[in-house]
Parts: structure tokens; sequence; C-alpha cells
């Protein structure tokens, strides 16, 4: 038995099995966790499926008042969901505080959002319209770094357009997902929204259900392939938000003791482990020594603890493999450059490792060129602009980059040369609900947010009729 319930149908229910969820800060176990079986996943698709006749007919005007209802519960359960969510992921209780309340924003921008008829022509004996029309089943599966945040990337916009949904969250941090859950259970009908939690063995199915038109998934661009493989075969709509090993350019012009705090934060929030983290750091040769050293200060003053503790800036890595995997990355990184700044993985419970960064490193050092999703940051020195776009330019990603100067021209032009599917000047990391977001290259498929992010919910139809 556990305090957490999976949600089918309208209906809060134990898993089939259980399974332990632990707190990264201090490895104890923070709550047994119910695990569905596929017979309960089966069932929550078929939950979702008798509910999409009536919901995708029902006025889209009672649809936002639904996720204006969820947004509301979100606010006032704020206190308790930021709480849980620094448990089960470990990051800073101002940052899940945050997250929470981004969340709700999220869902209320959508309420602002339309799917108007289109008329494409109208004249010459005939009339053309372009309805948007909703999907059916959607699964959305969510990693552990944003469990909330991203899942209100998907469920709004889902359902606005008039689809039901079967949530999936990652198994190291289904907690604040669940009790989400519980807390929307009777502000839709029954079906409309199902949750259900995994030890990381439904994803395959949920992805291969033939009753599921499609997935919105953000992952690793490793399982973001296994998603579409599985998809194939009923042919669903995928939409993908895989990793990302995003550059920032710093020109000759920055001052470094200003821009660095900036470039910290877009390294180290959520301990980097953020799809759109700086994640490689290309500074200027002029400048180079002068900001290794500022982000090094950075680095050793940056407070890393238990994300409940008041001061906290860097919580735990969120789980163990991605903690031994950023440590290999780190013993890598001493081996092809030099650690100025932290490298200490401090004894003791609690999966933490001290901001680090790395200077006189470059390509070919497994820092640089694989996505380390962890509190490393290599800082790689150039020469000249040209030479920096193309090594920005050559990875498999395209997720996120910056471009940082005094001079707004100057870096506009640098930014309009990079890959990334998004690319920001003189800041990194920033997203909106309002604001479409998407990979290039193995970065992912598709959009979400904004108006491109809702179309993506949707199936477009032609009425074609001769007048
Ligand atoms: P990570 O970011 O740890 O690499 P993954 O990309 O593996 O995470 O996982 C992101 C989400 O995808 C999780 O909810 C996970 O359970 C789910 N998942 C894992 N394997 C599959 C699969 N074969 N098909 C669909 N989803 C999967």
């Amino acid at each position: 038995m556990s305090a957490y319930k999976l949600l089918i149908n309208g209906r809060l229910e134990d898993g089939d099995a259980t399974m332990n969820v632990l707190n990264p800060a201090t490895e104890d176990v923070l709550a047994v966790c119910p695990r569905a079986s596929k017979a309960q996943l089966d069932k929550a698709v078929a939950a979702a499926k008798a509910a999409f006749p009536a919901w995708s007919k029902t006025p889209i005007a009672e649809r936002k008042k639904a996720l204006l209802a969820i947004a509301e519960v979100i606010e006032k359960n704020a206190g308790d969901l930021a709480r849980l969510l620094t448990q089960e992921q470990g990051k800073p209780i101002a940052d899940a505080t945050m997250e929470i309340y981004g969340a709700a924003a999220f869902f209320k921008y959508f309420t602002m959002l339309d799917l108007p008829v289109k008329v494409l022509v109208d004249g010459n004996g005939q009339r053309v319209e372009a309805h948007r029309k909703p999907l059916g089943v959607i699964g959305t599966i969510t990693p552990w770094n944003f469990p909330l945040i991203l899942l209100a990337f998907k469920l709004p916009p889902a359902l606005l357009a008039g689809n039901t949904v079967v949530v999936k969250p990652a198994p190291t941090t289904p907690l604040t997902t669940l009790r989400f859950g519980e807390l929307i259970k009777d502000l839709l009908p029954p079906g409309v929204v199902n949750v259900i939690a995994d030890a990381n063995d439904l994803g395959g199915a949920l992805t291969a259900h033939p009753d599921v038109r499609k997935i919105s998934f953000t992952g690793s661009t490793e399982t973001g392939k296994k998603v579409m493989a599985s998809a194939a075969a009923t042919l669903k709509r995928v939409t993908l938000e895989l990793g990302g090993n995003d550059a920032g350019i710093v020109l000759d012009d920055v001052n470094p003791k200003e821009t660095a705090p900036k470039l910290f934060q877009g390294a180290f929030q959520n301990n980097g482990q953020v799809c759109i983290a700086l994640k490689r750091l290309y500074v200027h040769e002029s400048i180079y020594d002068e900001m290794c050293n500022e982000l090094a200060a950075l680095a050793e003053q940056a407070i890393v603890g238990d994300g409940l503790q008041q001061g906290t800036q860097l919580g735990p890595l969120q789980n163990k493999m991605q903690y031994e995997k950023v440590k290999e990355i780190l013993a890598d990184a001493r081996k092809h450059g030099k650690v100025i700044a932290g490298g200490e993985v401090p004894d003791g419970r609690g999966y933490f490792i001290k901001p680090t960064i790395v200077r006189d490193v470059k390509e070919g050092a497994r820092v640089v060129d694989e996505e380390q999703f962890g509190p490393v940051l290599p800082v790689i020195k150039y020469k000249d602009t040209d030479e920096a776009v193309a090594r920005a330019n050559a990875s498999p990603y395209g997720l996120g980059g910056s471009v940082w100067s005094k001079d707004k021209d100057r870096a506009y032009e640098v930014a309009n040369r990079m890959n990334s599917g998004t690319v920001w000047v003189n800041k990194h990391a920033d997203l909106a609900p309002n604001i479409p977001f998407g990979g290039s290259g193995q970065s992912g498929l598709g959009s979400e947010l904004g108006e491109e992010g809702l179309a993506e919910f949707t199936q477009l139809q032609i009425i074609n009729v001769a007048l």
C-alpha cells in the first residue's frame, strides 16, 4: 500500500505492484510508490479511449474552464507540491516553487488560445476550410529533471484540443505527478486524464499501443529513437524533445565579471540537468583566463546541499545512474583538461558533486562531445568567430545555443549562423509558454508550446465544398 495512487478512469487505484522512490539528497526511501502493470496501462488507455468522444465534443470554452481549474488547484497546493518535488527531484525549494507556479502559468496560457476554422478559399465555385481536429488518446512521457513543468508543456494543449491523455512520469520522479493526478481527479470527466507510474518498463507498451494516436515525449535522444521506432508500426504522431549539447559563444568584447554570473546560471541551473543547459562554453582567447577565473570563483562559492535547506543553490544529481555517469565524465575531463574549481565528490550520503569548471579542454573530451547533464562545464578557448561557430555547430545535437557580446548587432549576426532550434543573445535557457520550442538535428522532432505546440496535438482536416 502506498500513500500515492494511480489515476485510472477517474478513480484512484493502487498499483498491481509497488516500488521505492528515493530522496537523492539522502538516498533514503522517500515513499513507496504504486507501480502499474501492463493490464493497468491497458485499462488507462481504454478509459482514455472511452472518454474521447464526449470530451472531444465539449465546447472549447468548457475545456478552457477545466484548464483554469487545474491551474488554480496547482497554485492552491503549491507549497506541498514544491516540497514533494524537492524531495524526489533534489532541486532547491525555491526552484521547485518556481516550477510549480510555472506549471500553473502554462495551463493558464493555453486558455488564451483557440482553434478557429480557417477559410482558405471562398469563391470561384468552392469553399475550402481548414479545421483542427483532436487526435484521440495521447501518451505523455516525461523525464526526471522537470517532472511537472514538462507535463505542463503537453497536457494543457492536448486537453484544449479535445484529446484525452495517459500520463507517464519517469520512474525516479513519479510522486509530484501522481499527487497532481489526485488533485485534478474531479476537475475532468473520468478517463480524460489518467496517470500511471512504471519502473521504466511500460514506455514501450505505451508507445506501441494501437489505441494511442500520439506520443509527446521528453527525454534522452537514445530513448527518443526507441519511441519513434515503436510508434512507427501504428504510424503514431510523435513530438520528441530530446537531448542537447548547447554551445555558448562569448565574443571578445564581453566583460567577464559582468557576464560570468549569467553564464554560470545558464550552465548550472538544476545542477546542469536541463536539456537546454549551457554545456560547452567557447570563450575568445583575449578574455579566456579572466572568464575562467570568474567562473571558477562562482563555482567555489556555490552552496551545494539538500534542497530543503534554506540557502542551497545546487542540490544533488537526481539519480544514481546519472551520478555515476557524471563522475565518469569528470574523470575523463581530468585527463583532457584542467579542473580549476569543484571536481570533488563529497563523502557521505546523497548524489552530490561540487560544481566543476574545466579549462584547457577541447573536442575529443567526453565533457565537450557528449551531453554531460550534470554540474561540469568545459570552457574552451577559440581564436576567431568563424572557427567558434563551426565548432559550436559540429554536433549531432541542435537544441539551444547562445551568443554573448556588448554589441547586439554583432551577436545577432553570429546567432543567425548557429544551427540550433533556439538561439539566445546575452541569455541562455529562457523559455515561455507562448514561444515555440523544439530542436534541430538529433535534438528532436516538432515543436512544443505556443500556437505551433498546440497545432501538434491536432489533425488538420480540409473541408472542400463545391458551391
Ligand atoms: P534519461 O533522461 O534518464 O535518459 P530517458 O530518456 O531514458 O531518461 O527516459 C525518459 C522517459 O522515457 C522516462 O519516463 C522513461 O521511463 C521513458 N522510457 C524509457 N524507455 C522507454 C521506451 N523504450 N519507450 C518509451 N519510453 C521510455
